[in-house]
């Protein structure tokens, strides 16, 4: 059976745009390694997207986060150069989690699935619930040197809230 690494949404726009920050930046080179390391042992990678259109700012998230990024098309959205030319399916997804990545999990078997990327305190929280509801008896696995939230004490929040749910940090 093959672990799956699950890369959250390592878009410029959350590393050097409109939402980047220096946690994010200082992360790049350890989900590369990660990722590197899952290829080698012959393990699956997948990319989540964060992905808008352009009415982002009458959307949800839009309205509470007036902030536009990683518009659909735009080198915002893309993947850090230093990432993209990894292989791995994408899921693009319009919110915080994708319940297309929870169905995947749930129809194909994993040994394990661990989450890297951004941010700790959105979206790989929201990812690694959505697993852990698809696929209970998975190990799941957050590597906290492979992520970054909004600001370092949401990052510590996130990582707390996730280990109450049975979510191996480590
Ligand atoms: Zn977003």
């Amino acid at each position: 059976m093959k672990k799956l690494l699950v890369v959250v949404d390592m878009q410029n726009d959350f590393i050097s745009g409109s939402l980047g920050t220096k946690e994010a930046e200082a992360i790049v080179s350890n989900v590369k390694k990660k990722i590197e390391e899952y290829e080698a042992a012959g393990d699956e990678i997948v990319f989540t997207l964060d992905t808008h259109e352009d009415n982002y700012l009458e959307t949800q998230e839009g309205k509470n986060l007036p902030v536009k990024h990683c518009i659909r098309g735009t080198d915002g959205w893309e993947i850090d150069d230093r990432l993209k030319e990894f292989q791995g399916k994408r899921f693009e997804k319009v919110t915080f989690g994708s319940m297309t990545l929870g169905e995947y999990a749930a129809e194909k078997e994993f040994e394990s699935i661990e989450l890297a990327g951004l941010c700790t305190d959105i979206c790989v929280i929201s990812n690694a619930m959505i697993i852990k509801a698809a696929v209970p008896e998975t190990p799941v696995i957050v590597d906290a040197s492979c992520c970054a939230g909004v600001s370092p004490e949401s990052h510590e929040n996130a990582l707390n809230a996730m280990k109450v749910c049975q979510i191996k940090v480590i």
